[in-house]
């Protein structure tokens, strides 16, 4: 069996060591499988350089707090980690996940409490939510009336694993032709897709919905250039009607970064085809990749930080 698996290039941190893809295993006990009690951040790294990594890790931190775990080991040693599992999988473009789980009660008793909380890194090749021939057309997407979870049950800005809603979504839009799908909240109105985040351009004026949502890394970022371009934009409710209307859509997720909408349920957002602000911005922020003040190279990251 285990021959017939196949498993991406790629290192991970487990158990306080640093092993092949592989061999990095959980045990069928850990609240991260059996409760999906965990929270993650991912971060990319694109020639050899992390993007923001700062605003991940202090993401990452806030989603332990306010689920009230614990992870003892510095800022220096995560980032170090995370660095070390980079440079041992060879990659210059990679996808570094972090992950905390609830981990194991040593009695399996059903007190959150009694688990011993366990920390996993690891770095593999590095994908995007859109292929190249997407890139060029536009991604076809289909709006699902599957509602995303509330965020009055779990908190969406902690960066969790509760995808059945976006997994029941994604099938709804193949079984549709569509590629991607977006789900609705209680309202009606849009939220999010999986893993990615949602900007509308109307008039000059870009919108993304402003609750319900995982505040994205690459979205705050796309929020940040659109104002260094003097591009007015805003985190404000979204209508589907709204979205379709719109002279331009992306959407923007660390897998992929600034990626454009061409269609949606069959509908030309547009002219059907990546639109002119959505094609600066794209550019805007594949140059911030080599620009010291958003991005830090592996190799200036060590090993052993202080645990
Ligand atoms: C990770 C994620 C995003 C995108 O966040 P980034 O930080 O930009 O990668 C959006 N929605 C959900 C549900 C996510 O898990």
């Amino acid at each position: 069996m285990a021959d017939t698996l196949q498993y991406p290039p790629g290192c991970a941190y487990i158990d306080g060591r640093y092993v092949p893809m592989a061999e990095a295993k959980i045990s069928v006990l850990d609240w991260g499988l059996l409760r999906s009690d965990a929270t993650y951040d991912v971060v990319h790294v694109w020639k050899g350089r992390f993007f923001r990594l700062d605003a991940h890790v202090a993401r990452f931190r806030a989603g332990i707090g306010k689920l009230r775990m614990q992870l003892s080991m510095s800022d220096g040693k995560l980032t170090g980690v995370l660095a070390e599992c980079v440079r041992r999988s060879g990659l210059d473009d990679a996808y570094v996940e972090m992950i905390l789980t609830r981990g194991v009660s040593p009695t399996f008793s059903r007190d959150p409490r009694d688990a011993v909380n366990t920390f996993i890194a690891f770095a593999v090749p590095l994908g995007s939510v859109a292929n190249d021939e997407q890139m060029a057309r536009g991604l076809d997407l289909h709006i699902s009336n599957v509602q995303r979870i509330a965020p009055e049950s779990v908190d969406p800005t902690v960066k969790n694993y509760h995808w059945l809603d976006l997994v029941a979504g994604l099938y709804a839009a193949y079984d549709s032709g569509a590629e991607n799908v977006i789900l609705v909240d209680a309202a009606g109105r849009i939220s999010e897709g999986p893993g990615f985040n949602v900007f509308a351009v109307t008039g000059g004026r870009v919108t993304t919905p402003d609750r319900g949502v995982l505040e994205g890394i690459t979205r705050r970022t796309a929020l940040e250039l659109l104002a260094e371009m003097g591009v007015e934009a805003r985190a404000a409710p979204l209508g589907v009607a709204e979205l379709k209307a719109a002279d331009e859509a992306f959407i923007t997720s660390t897998a992929g970064g600034i990626m454009p909408i061409g269609r949606i349920d069959v509908d030309p957002i547009g002219a059907g085809a990546p639109g002119p602000l959505t094609r600066r911005l794209t550019d805007l922020y594949w140059a911030k990749h080599v620009d010291p003040a958003w991005s830090v190279a592996v190799a200036d990251l060590p090993a052993g930080g202080p645990s």
